[in-house]
């Protein structure tokens, strides 16, 4: 299935919650979950019950729209998580946050996911100072990213970075502002995890 391209707000307003696919509007009262816009075709009028499958279901769409990842993708991180140690849900979440495109959007220097996937593909950020243009890449506490020493880099990271900041960089990140540098302090825990999804119906998806 490839990438949905239609209107990014439709997606949060099936899934019933903020999924932060837009950058400054998303925390801004226009936002059509703020106004209480109702799911889109009357899903919310027409649905009457949900089954267990139809709960898991929607989590793991949640997550996935969340993160802006193809089926398949999501899949395949779901099946890298399970062949780890620890608890599937939280591991699956953990790497989610660790890709190098969330953390260029959990640092500011992208408005969105969306936006950050595409700064990290152009070749706008180094990994321990190396060329990364792999957004799907997995970063490790002590790990660092830069936006790239360019003028069109550091300017489009800048315009973006105060909003971020003044929101609140998330407790296991670290962010250098004069050198556009962030770094990995360590791996996130359920509770310094943002997605407010339950992890344990996407595992229970897929253990089926
Ligand atoms: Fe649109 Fe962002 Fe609000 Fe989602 S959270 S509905 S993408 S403005």
């Amino acid at each position: 299935m490839g990438r949905y391209t239609g209107p990014a707000c439709k997606q949060c307003r099936r899934e019933q919650m903020k999924l932060f696919l837009k950058g400054e509007r998303c925390f801004m009262a226009k936002c059509p979950i703020e106004t209480g816009r109702p799911q889109p075709g009357g899903a919310g009028r027409r649905r009457k019950k949900t089954s267990d499958y139809g709960n898991q279901l929607r989590e793991k769409q949640r997550l996935r729209r969340m993160f802006g990842l193809r089926e398949g993708q999501f899949h395949n991180f779901f099946e890298r998580a399970a062949k780890k140690r620890g608890i599937t849900g939280e591991t699956l979440l953990q790497m989610l946050e660790l890709r190098v495109d969330n953390l260029v959007y959990r640092l500011g220097f992208a408005p969105s996911r969306r936006a950050a996937r595409q700064f990290v593909r152009h070749g706008h950020v180094r990994v321990n100072g190396e060329r990364a243009n792999i957004p799907s890449m997995i970063l490790k506490p002590g790990d660092s990213i830069t936006v790239k020493d360019a003028k069109d880099s550091r300017e489009y990271a800048s315009k973006h970075m105060d909003q971020a900041e003044a929101r609140g960089i998330v407790p296991w990140m670290s962010l250098d502002k004069n050198n556009f540098k962030g770094e990995v302090l360590h791996v996130p825990t359920r509770d310094e995890m943002a997605p407010l999804v339950d992890e344990q119906l996407v595992v229970e998806l897929y253990s089926k």
